[in-house]
C-alpha cells in the first residue's frame, strides 16, 4: 500500500468484504461457490485449500473472516442457524454432563435447547437472572464450565454487565459466551469486554431482511476458534454457500438499517410511553430503564428492540395485534420490516407457564421489532391499534 492510500475502517472492509476476490472478470461483487467438492491438484501432497463444502466453503469464509472482524475476533465459523451456533458451542466447549448458566429469560429456542440437552443428561442447566450479579455470583458457587449471556435479553431488555460477568466466570474457571444477536456488531462487540465467544443468529440484524436463517461463533483465540470449526463441521452444522452469499449480501446495508431502526425506534417509544394504555415500556434508551447506565456504557446504542405491557387483559392485546396495516404480527426480529409478537403465544410457547412467570413474562406482554419504514406510516399504525385496545378494553 502506498502512502497516500487511506486504511479502510474495520465496517467498510467488512461491507466490502470479497469484493476484490474474482480474479477471473473481476467483477465487483463476490463470486458464489455453490460447489460442494474442490479438486485434489495432485496425490498424496495434502487437502487443498477447499475441498468439501461441509468442512470448507468460499463463500462461506468471506462472510465467516467479515463477522470476526466486526466483532473483534480472531476467528468465526457460519453456522446453519442461531440456534446451530449454539449447538456447536456447546459441543465443543462443554465436556459431558458441563455445567452451563444461562438466563431463565433467554430467547425460547435456547431455552428449549439447553432444556431438552439437560433432559439428554448431555449438560447439566440452571437458569437465572443474569442481569442480578448476586444470582451470577450464586450459580457460580458449584462449578460450572459455560457462562451464557444474552444481552440486552429476550424479550424484557434486561442489560447484563458483560465485563462483570466474563470476570466472575473467568475466576471460577468457565467460558463466557455472549449472544449479541440483539446489538449486531455494530452496536456491541462483547470480546472487548472479556467474552471468549460471541454468537449470533445472522437470521437477524446481520441478515437483516427476513429471507435467510443462519447463525456465527466468533472466537477470541485461535484455540477456541478451532475447536468451533472442528465441531460445526462434524455435527454437520455449517452454513450453505448460497445462504452465506445472501447474508453478506445483508451485511453491506447494517450501518444505513441501523441507523434508521434506531431512529425509528425513538418515536415509537414516545409514542408508546404517551399512552395510558401502556403501563410498562421495556427499552434501556429510556433514561429510568434499569439498565440504561449499564447499556449506555458497554453498548454503542439502545438497538430497535421494545417491549411494553397493555392494559385491557388479553382482548385488548388481540384488538391490538388484529388490524395492523404497516407492522406485522409475526416472530423474529432485525429485519427491514416492523414485527409485533405476542411472547406467551409466540416466541416464548416452548417455555412452561412457570418458567416465562419466573422469567417476567406476563400474557400482556408485547414486544415490537421496530424496522425501517417511513416513521409516518409506524405512528399511525400504533396509534390505531392503541385506540382499538382502549375500546376493547371497555368493552
Ligand atoms: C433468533 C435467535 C436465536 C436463534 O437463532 P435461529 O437463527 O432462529 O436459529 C438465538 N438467540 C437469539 C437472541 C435470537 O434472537
Amino acid at each position: 500500500m502506498s502512502q497516500e492510500e487511506p486504511a479502510l475502517s474495520p465496517l467498510a472492509r467488512a461491507v466490502r468484504a470479497g469484493f476484490d476476490t474474482d480474479t477471473q472478470y473481476g467483477s465487483v461483487t463476490p463470486v458464489l461457490y455453490p460447489s460442494t467438492n474442490y479438486r485434489f491438484p495432485c496425490l498424496g501432497q495434502g487437502k487443498p485449500p477447499f475441498d468439501y463444502a461441509r468442512t470448507t466453503n468460499p463463500t462461506r469464509s468471506l462472510l465467516a473472516r467479515a463477522l470476526a472482524d466486526l466483532e473483534h475476533g480472531v476467528d468465526a465459523t457460519v453456522t446453519a442457524s442461531g440456534l446451530g451456533a449454539i449447538t456447536t458451542t456447546i459441543e465443543a466447549l462443554v465436556g459431558p454432563r458441563g455445567r452451563v448458566v444461562a438466563p431463565a429469560d433467554c430467547y425460547g429456542g435456547t431455552w428449549r435447547l439447553l432444556d431438552h440437552l439437560a433432559s439428554r443428561e448431555r449438560i447439566e442447566i440452571d437458569f437465572i437472572d443474569m442481569a442480578d450479579p448476586g444470582q451470577v455470583q450464586a450459580a457460580l458457587a458449584a462449578p460450572a464450565e459455560l457462562v451464557l449471556v444474552e444481552t440486552p435479553s429476550n424479550p424484557l431488555l434486561r442489560i447484563t454487565d458483560i465485563a462483570a460477568t466474563a470476570e466472575l466466570a473467568h475466576a471460577h474457571g468457565a467460558l463466557l459466551v455472549a449472544d449479541n444477536t440483539f446489538c449486531s456488531p455494530l452496536l456491541s462487540n462483547p470480546i472487548d469486554l472479556g467474552a471468549d465467544v460471541v454468537l449470533h443468529s445472522t437470521t437477524k440484524f446481520i441478515n437483516g431482511h427476513s429471507d435467510v436463517v443462519g447463525g456465527v461463533v466468533v472466537s477470541s483465540t485461535t484455540e477456541l476458534g478451532e475447536q468451533v470449526q472442528h465441531w460445526a463441521g462434524t455435527l454437520g452444522l455449517t452454513g450453505g454457500s448460497w445462504d452465506s452469499w445472501l447474508t453478506l449480501r445483508g451485511l453491506r446495508t447494517i450501518d444505513a438499517r441501523l441507523r434508521v431502526h434506531q431512529e425509528n425506534t425513538a418515536a415509537v417509544v414516545e409514542l408508546l410511553q404517551a399512552s395510558d394504555m401502556v403501563p410498562v415500556v421495556n427499552y434501556p434508551g429510556l433514561p429510568d430503564h434499569p439498565g440504561h447506565e449499564l447499556a449506555a456504557r458497554q453498548q454503542n446504542g439502545f438497538g430497535s428492540l421494545l417491549s411494553f405491557e397493555l392494559d385491557g387483559g388479553f382482548e385488548a392485546v388481540k384488538a391490538f395485534a388484529e388490524g395492523l396495516v404497516a407492522i406485522d404480527l409475526a416472530e423474529s426480529l432485525g429485519g427491514t420490516e416492523s414485527l409485533l409478537a405476542h411472547p406467551a403465544t409466540m416466541t416464548h410457547v416452548g417455555m412452561t407457564p412457570e418458567a416465562r412467570a419466573a422469567a417476567g413474562i406476563s400474557d400482556s406482554l408485547l414486544r415490537l421489532s421496530v424496522g425501517i419504514e417511513p416513521i409516518g406510516d409506524l405512528t399511525a399504525d400504533l396509534t390505531a391499534a392503541l385506540e382499538r385496545a382502549a375500546r376493547a378494553a371497555q368493552a
